[in-house]
This record gives C-alpha cells, sequence and structure tokens, in this order.
C-alpha cells in the first residue's frame, strides 16, 4: 500500500476543510483527485506530500507516518505544488543541480537525470536562460523535472499539468504511465477530466472537503462520462439553470 488516509479531519480555525475520510492508493497507480475549487484538494495533497499537518486520523506514506515524521515522507515523495517557487535568478540547469545537491544525490546521477528528463521534455534550450524569463508552460516543466531529480516513490503533483501545451501534456501523460509502470505511485489533482479519464487508474472525486465518489476510472465511466459524473456530483446549482440564467442576464 502506497497511501493510507484514515478518518482524516483537517481545520483552518473552526472551519472544517476536510472532513473525516479514508482512502487507500495502491503502489504503482497513478490516482486522480478531481473536485471543484475550495473542495479541499491542495490540502490533501499537502499532507500527503508531508508538507501540512492535519488534527484527526492517520496518513501513511509508504509506512512511514505522515503526523510524526513529515521529514520521512518528504524524502520518498516528490510535490508539485499549484504555483511552483523557483528562483527566477537561476537557470533551469543550475536549479537542477542546487535541487540534487540539496537532496544528497550524486552529481553525475543527478545530472543525468536532469539531461534525460529535459530532453523527453522538449526543453533543452532553456537550459542556459534564466528562470525568470521562462513562459508559465516552460516553469512548470521546470517544476515537475525537479521533483524527480531524487527519483521518487511517489510523485505527487497539484494541478501541475494546466498549464502544459498540448504536446507537453502529451509527454506528461507517457511519462505518468511509465514511471507507474517502473512501480512509481502517481497522485495528481486537475480539472481536465480528460486526462483523468485517460491517464487515472483510479479517480476520487471532492466536494467541500469530502470524498463523494471514488473508484476505479473504468467503473466510473461504466454508464456515463466523466464530466456528467463530476457536474452532477459537485454542482449546487442544475447546470442548465444557471446557464439559462446568464443568457437572461447577458441578452
Ligand atoms: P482546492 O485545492 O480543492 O481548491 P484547498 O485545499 O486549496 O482546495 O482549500 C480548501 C479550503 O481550505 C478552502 O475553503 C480554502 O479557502 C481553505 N484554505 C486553504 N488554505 C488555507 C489556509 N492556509 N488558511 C485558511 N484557509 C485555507
Amino acid at each position: 500500500m502506497s497511501i493510507r488516509v484514515q478518518s482524516l479531519s483537517k481545520f483552518y480555525g473552526e472551519k472544517e476543510v476536510l472532513s473525516d475520510f479514508s482512502m487507500e492508493i495502491q503502489d504503482g497507480e497513478i490516482y486522480g483527485i478531481l473536485g471543484p475549487n475550495g473542495s479541499g484538494k491542495t490540502t490533501l495533497l499537502k499532507i500527503m506530500a508531508g508538507i501540512a499537518q492535519f488534527d484527526r486520523g492517520s496518513v501513511t506514506v509508504n509506512g512511514i507516518d505522515a503526523k510524526i515524521d513529515q521529514i520521512g515522507v518528504r524524502k520518498i515523495v516528490g510535490y508539485v505544488p499549484e504555483t511552483p517557487y523557483l528562483y527566477e535568478s537561476l537557470t533551469p540547469y543550475e536549479y537542477f543541480s542546487f535541487i540534487g545537491s540539496i537532496r544528497e544525490i550524486p552529481k553525475d546521477v543527478a545530472e543525468r537525470r536532469a539531461s534525460d528528463l529535459t530532453r523527453a521534455f522538449g526543453m533543452g534550450e532553456y537550459n542556459d536562460q534564466f528562470i525568470g524569463s521562462l513562459s508559465f508552460g516552460t516553469r512548470q516543466k521546470v517544476s515537475i523535472i525537479a521533483s524527480l531529480i531524487h527519483a521518487p516513490k511517489i510523485l505527487i503533483l497539484d494541478e501541475s499539468i494546466n498549464g502544459l501545451d498540448p504536446q507537453s501534456a502529451k509527454i506528461f501523460r507517457d511519462l505518468l504511465r511509465s514511471l507507474a509502470e517502473d512501480g512509481m505511485t502517481v497522485v495528481f489533482s486537475t480539472h481536465i477530466l480528460e486526462i483523468a479519464e485517460n491517464v487515472c487508474d483510479e479517480i476520487a472525486i471532492m466536494k467541500a472537503g469530502k470524498i463523494v465518489a471514488e473508484g476505479r476510472t473504468a467503473d466510473l465511466l461504466k454508464e456515463r462520462n466523466l464530466e456528467d459524473v463530476f457536474i452532477d456530483l459537485t454542482s449546487t446549482e442544475d447546470v442548465s439553470s444557471v446557464v439559462s440564467a446568464l443568457r437572461g442576464t447577458l441578452r
């Protein structure tokens, strides 16, 4: 078992943002977390990555207790935040060497991984430009590559695919699939239902801090497409009435 979440609750002040739920993610699985803005995806992913604490329940990541050993969790997880914090005045190449050294990866190994990954993502030409001058999508690639330099057992990505162009999104999809085939567990949140449909072995749909649907992608999609399932489970209003109200307003 890669990640086990049991009766997890998390509060920000008085507000319960994750509410007493459990989930299990198996080794080598690609697991997608979907849900409207504010449903708790980022908070959940940060807890799984060992960078946020929680109030009740337990979370274990490859058997490591995320409550008591956050550093242990961080060692085996690669985490890509929604908005990457990158050093603008370094080049990608310098940044990858820096990440390699703080992760204590031998220099030649870090260099080989960085060069293989930059080649795969077609971003070798940017290796000598300052990160601050790169486009949003290219910075996303830098952040994804940096998260893989220590060859993590688990890769956690928060909306990281959203800024990629179609070509890079395809490379990324294929990369996730091959990493999972090699035994890496991948957990990611996305708004792009088509990617979730095509890539994930298993999907959880969240709403207001709870899981409202969870299961094998193929089972969730047996009768309806993911968009209908998603809207049905997460919307607070009937979409057609929202659209007709908008029409009235815009006429
Ligand atoms: P999602 O990723 O699904 O958009 P988040 O996990 O970012 O959801 O947020 C879940 C809820 O927690 C939201 O209501 C958000 O406003 C709240 N929240 C997130 N981070 C904080 C914080 N640092 N302090 C207070 N409330 C927060």
